[in-house]
C-alpha cells in the first residue's frame, strides 16, 4: 500500500484537479454508478471529539473506501487543526488496502470544489459579484474555487468576527479582486453568487434581502441543528444537491422540510445537471440554492486523484501490511 501525506497532498492536487474530481463522482453518483454508505458520527465523550466515518463505492472511478475522523475542539491550543480526517482507500477487487492518504487539505479542496461545480452549472454566466458568509478555515478554500469559475471583479465579504475577514482579503488580494467588509443585507442585495461557510445555528441570509437571478452555495449545513438560510428561500428557489437523502437530513433543506415548503422530490441532484438531464438555472431570474452536505464519494475522488499523481511523480511512500 501507498502513504500520501498532508504535505504530498498539497503538493499534486489543485483546485482544478478537485474540480474534476468532484465534478465527475457528482455526475458518476445521479447516474446510480456510485453510492455512499450511511455515515456514522458520534460523540465519543473523550477531549469533547465528535468522531466518525464517511464511506462509499464509485463503481465507474473505481474507488472504495472511508474517510475517518471529525472534530477535536480542544486541537487549537495544541497547534493543531480542530478538524482531523485521514482516508484509506481499497483495491475493489480483492479488498486489500491500497493508500492511506492524509484527510484534511483534501477536506477542505473538496468542499470548495463542490461549490465551484455549483457555480459552473448553476450561477449566470454574468454574474460578477462574489459573497462570502463566514471566514473560518475553509472559506478561503472557497473564495479560490469560485473566483475560477466566473469573472467575478468585486468580492463582498461578512463574518461573525469581522477581524478575521483579514485572511480571506489577503485572498482576494492575491486575486486581484477589490474585497469589501459589509453588512449581511448589503451582501445579499449586490451578490450574483453567494457562498456561506459558517458553523450557524439560526439563518444568516432572509428571502427578502436576496435579489433575481442570485447563485447560493449554501456549505456549512452538515449537521442536523446546524442552518445559514430562511426556509423560505427554499420555497421560492430552484434547488440542487450533493445527495438528497443527506440535503433533507443534515443539510440545509432540514428546516425547508420540516417547516413544510420542500419535499424531497423539489430537490434535485446536481450530477443530474452536469449529466445534461436536467436544465438547471431555466431563466435569469432563478434564485437557484446549492446545499452542500459532503458526502463521502467526494473525499474518495479526490484521494484516489492525490494517490495516483503521488504514484506518477514518486511522491507516495510504500509499505506492505502482508507477511
Ligand atoms: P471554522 O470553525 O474554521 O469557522 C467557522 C465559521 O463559522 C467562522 O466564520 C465563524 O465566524 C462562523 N460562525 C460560527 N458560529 C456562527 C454563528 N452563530 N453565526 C454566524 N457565523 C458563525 O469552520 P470551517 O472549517 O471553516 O467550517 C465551516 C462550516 O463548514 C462548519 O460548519 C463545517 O462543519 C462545515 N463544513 C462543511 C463541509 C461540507 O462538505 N458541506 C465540509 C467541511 C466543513
Amino acid at each position: 500500500m501507498i502513504i500520501v501525506t498532508e504535505t504530498t497532498c498539497r503538493e499534486v492536487i489543485s483546485a482544478a484537479h478537485a474540480f474534476e474530481a468532484v465534478e465527475a463522482v457528482f455526475a458518476a453518483m445521479a447516474r446510480g454508478d456510485a453510492y455512499n454508505f450511511p455515515v456514522i458520527r458520534e460523540a465519543i465523550g473523550h477531549a469533547e471529539a465528535l468522531y466518525g466515518f464517511k464511506s462509499g463505492f464509485d463503481r465507474a472511478g473505481l474507488s472504495l473506501g472511508l474517510k475517518s475522523g471529525g472534530y477535536w475542539p480542544g486541537n487549537a491550543s495544541r497547534g493543531l487543526s480542530n478538524h482531523q480526517s485521514s482516508i484509506f482507500l481499497f483495491d475493489p477487487d480483492t479488498g486489500q488496502l491500497q493508500a492511506l492518504v492524509g484527510g484534511n487539505y483534501l477536506t477542505a479542496v473538496r468542499t470548495a470544489a463542490a461549490s465551484a461545480v455549483s457555480i459552473a452549472h448553476l450561477a449566470r454566466q454574468d454574474s460578477r459579484v462574489l459573497g462570502m458568509v463566514g471566514a473560518g478555515h475553509q472559506a478561503p478554500f472557497q473564495l479560490r474555487a469560485a473566483a475560477a469559475q466566473r469573472r467575478f471583479d468585486k468580492v463582498l465579504a461578512w463574518n461573525l468576527h469581522p477581524q478575521k475577514l483579514s485572511t480571506l482579503q489577503q485572498v482576494a488580494d492575491e486575486l486581484d479582486l477589490p474585497f469589501q467588509a459589509v453588512e449581511r443585507e448589503q451582501l445579499a442585495a449586490e451578490s450574483d453568487v453567494i457562498i456561506t461557510i459558517t458553523s450557524a445555528h439560526e439563518a444568516l441570509l432572509q428571502r427578502d434581502w436576496l435579489q433575481p437571478g442570485t447563485h447560493i452555495a449554501c456549505m456549512g449545513t452538515d449537521t442536523a441543528g446546524k442552518q445559514e438560510l430562511d426556509p423560505s428561500i427554499f420555497a421560492s428557489s430552484r434547488i440542487f444537491t450533493d445527495e438528497v437523502a443527506q440535503s433533507v437530513t443534515i443539510g440545509e433543506a432540514q428546516h425547508a422540510v420540516a417547516s413544510g415548503q420542500l419535499q424531497a422530490d423539489d430537490i434535485t441532484a446536481i450530477g443530474a445537471v452536469i449529466n445534461g438531464l436536467h436544465p438547471g438555472r431555466q431563466h435569469a431570474e432563478d434564485i437557484t440554492v446549492f446545499d452542500g452536505t459532503g458526502v463521502g464519494l467526494q473525499d474518495l475522488a479526490v484521494a484516489s486523484a492525490a494517490a495516483r499523481l503521488a504514484q506518477e511523480r514518486g511522491l507516495a511512500g510504500e509499505v506492505s501490511l502482508q507477511a
